[in-house]
């Protein structure tokens, strides 16, 4: 692209198009800014290997995550809008039908089913005996969603081109100059710089101190012919609809691994837990993996440099970048053009004094 086009004073420069970049440059385009979006597409992104699931309650004990219920509606209508600027369908509501792997984890239904339950039902467990063994029954969690991220991803990143708002390329924060008015980037100046680059971060010498815990995670891509794909299914694994007749299958946690590489080990198990869990042939199509920008609390990275004031990012999704990226992503945008305060918990306030 013609860098001449960005010689004015921009608003922003985006780094990264995975979830983050993708809804910061949505909710600049919304406030009315003016800025460019620099992902390298060759580095991977989590965010295409992701099942794009947001699931209300999760783990051992079943419990609500973190401002889900802030969280579920507000992500429910941003991937409902940015679906119909794309002219496409890619967000729907999807029951997450539980086929309990373990006693405890039935116990663990029951109990939640009985307290304070918002989002469990009870289902039966005969409708899915043609086509999975079901021996310690099943249950439903309900209001949980399915994105379709790779049209989401691809749409958006087209819509950026046609606008001339894109550039494929590597953006290495040693190469800034940071100015009175902002920051300089190869002959592009902007307000501002917001970092959305993924575990990428992590090399970034203005946000190095942020207690970043990256963790590895791979899936299988399965063609299963005869599961109806209305659902997401989760047992030890979950089976997440992909697209036709395709599903995810996954995932792991990895918090210390080798490679980025896709493991025969991780394949050999899904394989195997599928082919104990299915009554139906599947066939592998595809193994995808990733690495989370998970940290250590668990809450996200979303402010404005302590020093640098220019410089900003949002990151830190771990697990749950579908939910967390769209709100945080307006929550950045409306600091940066309004001053709204970031929740404190997800504020990069809390590491002013590592970022000094
Ligand atoms: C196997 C797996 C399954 C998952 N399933 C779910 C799920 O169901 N639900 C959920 O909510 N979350 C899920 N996640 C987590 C989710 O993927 C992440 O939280 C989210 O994708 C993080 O988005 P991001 O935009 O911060 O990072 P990324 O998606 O990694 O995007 C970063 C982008 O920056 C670009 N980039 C990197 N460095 C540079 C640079 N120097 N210059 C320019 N561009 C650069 C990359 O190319 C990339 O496009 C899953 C993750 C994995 C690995």
């Amino acid at each position: 692209m013609d860098q001449h086009h960005f010689h004015k004073q921009l608003d922003y420069i985006i780094v990264g198009q995975g979830l983050v970049g993708t809804w910061l440059s949505y909710y600049a385009l919304q406030a009315g800014k003016t800025f460019v979006v620099v992902n390298d597409s060759h580095t991977p992104a989590a965010s295409s290997v992701a099942s794009g699931v947001i699931n209300p309650v999760t783990g051992r004990r079943i419990v609500q995550t973190w401002m889900i219920d802030t969280f579920l509606p507000y992500a429910l209508k941003a991937y409902s809008d940015i679906g119909q600027q794309l002219n496409k369908t890619i967000v729907k509501e999807a029951p997450v039908v539980l086929i309990h792997p373990s006693a405890q984890m039935q116990e663990s239904f029951e109990y939640r089913y009985h307290h304070d339950n918002v989002y469990l039902q009870k289902n039966n467990a005969a409708d899915f005996e043609a086509f999975m063994h079901t021996p310690l029954g099943t249950g439903q969690i309900n209001h949980s969603i399915w994105i379709d991220l790779n049209s989401m991803l691809t749409g958006w990143r087209q819509k950026l081109i046609d606008h001339q708002q894109y550039l494929d390329e590597r953006l290495d924060a040693d190469d800034l100059k940071i100015n009175n008015d902002g920051v300089e980037w190869k002959g592009i100046h902007a307000k501002r710089i917001l970092f959305s680059d993924g575990i990428g971060s992590m090399q970034n010498k203005y946000f190095k101190g942020l207690s970043f815990a990256p963790n590895k995670g791979e899936a299988l891509i399965v063609e299963i012919k005869d599961l109806p794909n209305q659902a997401i299914y989760k047992h030890n694994l979950s089976i997440v609809p992909w697209k036709d007749q395709l599903f995810w299958v996954g995932s792991n946690y990895e918090w210390q691994y080798e490679d980025a590489k896709p493991s025969s080990a991780f394949r050999t198990k899904i394989e195997t837990a599928l082919a104990q869990l299915l009554k139906i042939p599947f066939t592998v199509i595809e193994h995808l993996v990733g690495i989370r920008p998970a940290n250590q609390e668990r809450r996200p990275f979303v402010g404005m440099h302590p020093v640098y004031s220019a410089i900003g990012i949002c990151n830190g999704m771990g697990t749950k970048g579908c939910s967390l990226a769209p709100y945080f992503a307006n929550a950045l945008i409306a600091h940066c053009e309004n001053g709204t305060p970031i929740h404190p918990e997800a504020s990069l306030e809390r590491f002013k004094l590592s970022l000094l």
